[in-house]
């Protein structure tokens, strides 16, 4: 029997009914996996099961690959105008649009952020990049490139084909867009694996696809699990290209895949350690506020978390000191609750292991300044938590945690700081506070990672490239940047000189 999600959110910022299918979504319809078995989706702030959805396997895989071809040769990929494919993506934008609350309300349910972090971030986001790349769609152009006057010579720039994409937890609905938007514009028809912790927002946009009028098949949903579906993804002979957004552990296992099959094309979007860098002559409030913002946005649970605060020795001891009374003013509580600021993390599995990350942290010697505890009887709430006294090669100061946890640690001038900073495997993002322009920018140029931002954190936009340097990954989310990754080069070469041979 097909599951559904049937369910009355009656909280104090969002009142109203949702039902939806939890099938897998194949050719435009939902239905079981092969498997008939189910997934149970867990509510972080209690750990009990909200519902389930149904369990794809490999087998399901093969199906939405066939749809999906089936689709790129009949209604889509160069038998669909770009004018076409954008008016279908604008329409998405504003269903979208007009469910805000309700997949900010499954948002918050699923992942355990606050709703109102919900709305404000992920479903403006979202919708803006959906918009943003429907925009791009009948601007997708080629080149006339001169050579010899006896030759015309063109290139187009055409979709790839039946593309693979897998995604992460933190942030379901907004990865959904990055993803889907630019492979959409470019004409690729899709593979969609979201995370099996959060499935719920990706499976009612689903709805909301064949409701906007999307062709059958254009875009298939599976629910599934990394190890099974995901690996037959990204081991599939007639997916062409493979995005993937989770760890840098995983991203391997995919390249390695995508290698060993057929040699798909690969765009990762992984892990990071990003470093803050707050200078003697920062505006130490707005400094610290971003800085809070860095860590704990999200419960910590962001790829590019400003976890490594290095301070300038002048300002260190104040900086600790507003930046730990900060940290103390978080409200943690229910993600529908009108004061809260955090909710609980993601997973039993997230919890421990950030836990375990704190314990570590502990035993290495490194001092708890504030936090480092469960909040909570039940559900996976951790508290705020700083770290001092760190040194260079522990674990909490070198590996993601993706928790609420940071590190502040002094420096004393750009050169000691630099080298701290790049000292990590990861490059995906660093910020710099300084009022002195030219210290900003020469940071910013010597920094290795792809957003380095100034005087503020966090902050994305679905036309600024986003992704890493090193092992944070390989080729880039969002804007013009994104667009060259779904489109495969095709030279045009013509003879008009009739030049015979
Ligand atoms: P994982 O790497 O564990 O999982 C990511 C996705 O890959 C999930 O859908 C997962 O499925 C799937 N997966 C798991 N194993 C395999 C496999 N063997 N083959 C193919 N797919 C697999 O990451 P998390 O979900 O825990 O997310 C956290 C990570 O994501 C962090 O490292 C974070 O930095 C990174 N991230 C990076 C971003 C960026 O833009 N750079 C943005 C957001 C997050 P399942 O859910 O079943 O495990």
């Amino acid at each position: 029997m097909m599951t559904s999600f049937v369910h009355e959110f009656d909280t104090p910022l969002f009142k109203g009914k949702v039902n939806f299918p939890t099938g897998v979504y194949i050719d435009g319809k939902f239905s079981d996996g092969a498997s008939q078995t189910t997934i149970d989706v867990i509510d972080p702030t209690n750990g009990k099961v909200i519902t389930s959805v149904s369990e794809a396997t490999s087998a399901d895989v093969d199906r939405a690959v066939s749809a999906a071809q089936k689709a790129f040769d009949t209604v889509w990929g160069l038998n669909a105008p770009g004018s076409y494919r954008g008016k279908l993506m604008h329409r998405l934008a504003e269903l979208m649009d007009e469910k805000k609350e309700e997949l900010a309300a499954l948002e918050a349910l699923d992942v355990g952020k606050t709703f109102k972090w919900a709305m404000d971030a992920d479903l403006n986001i979202a919708i803006e990049t959906i918009r943003y790349f429907a925009g791009w769609a009948d601007k997708i152009q080629g080149k006339v490139i001169e050579t010899t006057t006896d030759k015309l010579a063109y290139t187009r720039h055409e979709p790839i084909g039946v593309v693979g994409q897998i995604v992460a937890w933190n942030f379901p609905l907004l990865l959904l867009s990055w993803k889907i938007g630019p492979a959409l514009a470019c004409g690729n028809t899709i593979v969609f694996k979201p995370s099996e912790f959060t499935p719920l927002t990706t499976l009612r946009v689903a709805s909301l696809i064949t409701e906007a009028g999307f062709p059958p098949g254009v875009v298939n949903i599976l629910t599934g699990r990394g190890p099974t579906v995901g690996e037959a993804m990204s081991s599939h002979m007639k997916i062409e290209k493979l995005a993937f957004t989770g760890s840098t552990l995983v991203g391997r296992k995919v390249m390695e895949n995508a290698a060993k099959s057929n040699l798909k094309d690969v765009t990762l979007e992984l892990g990071g350690k990003s470093p803050n860098i707050i200078f003697d002559d920062a505006d130490l409030e707005l400094a610290v506020g971003w800085s809070a913002h860095g860590i704990f946005w999200n419960h910590g649970q962001a790829c590019c978390a400003g976890t490594r605060i290095f301070v300038q020795a002048g300002i260190y001891d104040e900086f600790l000191k507003m930046l730990t009374a900060k940290a103390k003013s978080i409200k943690l509580g229910d993600p529908f609750a009108e004061d809260s600021q955090q909710g609980p993390q993601v997973s039993k599995q997230q919890f421990d292991r950030v836990m375990s990350y704190i314990d570590s942290g502990k035993s290495q010697g490194a001092t708890v300044h504030t936090g480092g505890a469960r909040y909570g009887e039940e559900g996976y709430w951790i508290e705020p938590t700083i770290f001092v006294d760190t040194k260079p090669g522990m674990k909490i100061v070198q590996e993601e945690i993706f928790g609420p946890v940071g590190v502040v640690i002094k420096f004393e001038d750009e050169e000691d700081v630099l080298r701290q900073a790049n000292d990590t495997m990861y490059g995906l993002a660093a910020a710099v506070f300084t009022k002195d322009v030219s210290k900003a920018l020469s940071i910013a140029h010597k920094i290795r990672a792809g957003t380095v931002w100034v005087n503020h954190v966090n902050q994305v936009h679905a036309q600024i490239p986003f992704g890493g340097f090193k092992q944070s990954g390989i080729g880039r989310d969002c804007g013009e940047y994104a667009i060259q990754h779904y489109t495969a080069v095709k030279a045009v070469q013509i003879n008009i000189g009739n030049v015979r041979i």
